[in-house]
């Protein structure tokens, strides 16, 4: 398929490793001119020369760190089509493990990281009538994951908040969508605490994703020929979610 996106120009945040630079080498090869963030400096920039990208670091969890780095990217790249939000996850937690400083980190950096770029990334892609915007979450946001409290929670939000972003900006050829990771094979999925032989029993597919599977997806909802797909949250998991 021709996804007809050569010479746009994107930004995939948290892409040193794992889903962003899966995602950042997918639309690299789609000839997308491609910015990378991350807040490890020396891995971004080791990344950045390994696949071809514009390294830019940046601490995603600070107030509003995403917002400006929206605008850089932007200028740099003489406008901005494609944003790809993706930021690390919190830490394992059950609820009553949580303190209140704990959510107010979390919603930092999970919610208002995902917020504040998009808000920085309007502007231009109204003014332009074209804009591709995919936000990474979890089939946790629509089924709980045990022991991941934080992001079973603010990230269920955060898909209301991409169906009723679609319907304010959709006038002007703007798509917004959800990409929900089930099990997928990177460096997190080991820190977080997971056995990849044994989750892999529970998936109906009997294995992990790829990290390149999720990114082809990315890749799609991000093309030309995806225009009419908006609202949504659309999973990689190998079967894993049994909502419909
Ligand atoms: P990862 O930890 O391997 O990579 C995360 C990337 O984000 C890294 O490049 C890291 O440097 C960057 N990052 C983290 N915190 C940042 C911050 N504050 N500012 C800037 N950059 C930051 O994670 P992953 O497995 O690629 O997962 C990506 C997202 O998908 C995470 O939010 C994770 O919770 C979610 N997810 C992953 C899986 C999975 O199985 N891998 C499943 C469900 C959901």
């Amino acid at each position: 398929m021709d996804y007809r996106i050569d010479g746009r120009r994107a930004l995939v945040m948290g892409a040193s490793r794992g889903l962003g630079r899966a995602i950042a080498e997918a639309l690299l090869a789609e000839g997308v001119k491609t910015a990378i963030c991350a807040r490890d400096t020396d891995r971004l920039q080791k990344t950045a020369k390994e696949i071809g990208a514009l390294p830019f670091p940046c601490d995603l969890s600070q107030p509003g760190a995403g917002a400006r780095l929206v605008q850089e990217v932007t200028a740099r790249l003489g406008g901005l089509d494609i944003l790809l939000v993706n930021t690390g996850g919190p830490a394992p937690a059950s609820f009553e493990t949580i303190d209140e400083a704990q959510w107010r980190a979390g919603f930092e950096s999970l919610w208002l990281s995902a917020v504040s770029p998009i808000r920085a990334a309007l502007p231009g892609m109204r003014a332009q009538k074209w804009g591709r915007i995919l936000v990474v979450t979890s089939v946790a946001a629509r089924e709980p994951l045990p022991n991941l409290m934080i992001s079973n929670a603010l990230r269920a939000g955060l898909h209301g908040l991409i169906n009723a972003l679609s319907r304010e900006i959709g006038a002007d050829g703007i798509t917004v969508n959800a990409l929900m990771p089930g099990y997928t094979l990177t460096e997190r999925l080991k820190e977080a605490g997971f056995k990849a032989e044994e989750v892999a029993k529970t998936v109906p597919l009997g294995r992990i994703g790829k990290p390149e599977e999720f990114a082809a997806l990315a890749c799609f909802l991000a093309s030309e020929p995806a225009g009419y797909v908006t609202g949504q949250a659309i999973a990689c998991d190998g079967g894993l979610l049994r909502s419909i």
